[in-house]
């Protein structure tokens, strides 16, 4: 059995984790972790099975626990405080919390050597999500012009997504870095032609009724071809979020990206 802690319990993704770790017989919930503690883990996911109570101290839950794995679905501004102290006690972070900048996951890297624990970082744990980016990145070598427009519900505090930035990114691994749009376009209004990724427009969408979802939308002469993810529920990062607790003790330092874990 894989001993799992979650951090984020509380929340909307902390939730439906609890619920399925419980459910899977390979791993064991042996803590809970939020910023309010007190509560049992069967009364906020639903499942009362092997309920367990949710604290408020990471360190404390982790040296008493000595859990393999934590899984972190907090917040932008408390993930990398979270990851390191994981990493320092030896315990494999599985991160689905995005907003990690390139030089907080380089330090990652480094601690995750020092300590020689291995951590998996998901931008999305969506398998449709993952193959969708793969196959932009096939699509963007044929039709170079391409925009993203991800929408999600409007308490995501971090813009732009996890996701549309690694997209953007996977793409400008295959293309040549060129600017799009009319060369002498003008910003009426500000930002409304998006982010730019080298050259890549990124659109973010936050309205009420979304939960994540994704269109990767390339352009060439007199066609365009769309590709669109859609999670309509929080299942949908279920069984990556499983694979990953399964998988990340057998990794070395620092992974990122769900399609490592693919065969
Ligand atoms: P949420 O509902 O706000 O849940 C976050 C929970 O973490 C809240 O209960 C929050 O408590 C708690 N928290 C904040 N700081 C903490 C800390 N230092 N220690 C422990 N707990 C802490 O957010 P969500 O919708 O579940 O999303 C969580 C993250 O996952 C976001 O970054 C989101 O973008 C990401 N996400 C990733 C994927 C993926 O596939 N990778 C999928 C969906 C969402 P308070 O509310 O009291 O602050």
């Amino acid at each position: 059995m894989i001993k799992v802690i979650v951090n984020g319990a509380y929340g909307r993704m902390g939730r439906t984790v609890l619920n399925a770790v419980i459910n899977d017989p390979e791993l064991e919930l042996v803590g809970a972790v939020d910023v309010i503690g007190g509560a049992d883990s069967g009364e906020i996911s639903g499942n009362k099975k092997n309920a367990i109570v949710v604290e408020t101290d990471l360190t404390k839950a982790l040296i008493e626990k000595k859990p393999d794995v934590m899984i972190d679905f907090t917040q932008p501004q408390a993930v990398f405080q979270n990851v390191i102290t994981a990493l320092e006690n030896k315990v494999s972070p599985v991160v689905g919390t995005t907003g990690l900048s390139d030089a907080e996951k380089e330090i990652i890297r480094e601690t995750s050597e020092k300590f020689d624990t291995p951590v998996f970082i998901a931008p999305n744990f969506a398998i449709g999500a993952v193959l969708m980016m793969l196959v932009s990145k096939q699509i963007a070598k044929y039709m170079p012009d391409v925009e993203i427009i991800e929408l999600h519900h409007d308490k995501k505090l971090d813009a732009p997504s996890g996701t549309a930035e690694l997209t953007a990114k996977m793409i400008a691994e295959v293309r040549e870095s060129h600017q799009q749009g009319h060369p002498n376009e003008v910003e009426k209004m500000d930002h409304v032609r998006g982010a730019n990724y080298d050259g890549i427009r990124i659109h973010s969408v936050r309205l009420p009724g979304y939960v994540a979802h994704q269109e990767v939308i390339f352009g060439g002469l007199g066609q365009t071809l769309t590709i669109r993810h859609d999670s309509t529920g929080r299942d949908s990062f279920m069984p990556g979020v499983l694979l990953a607790c399964k998988k990340v003790r057998s990794l070395k330092g620092l992974t990122v990206g769900l399609d490592k874990l693919l065969d």
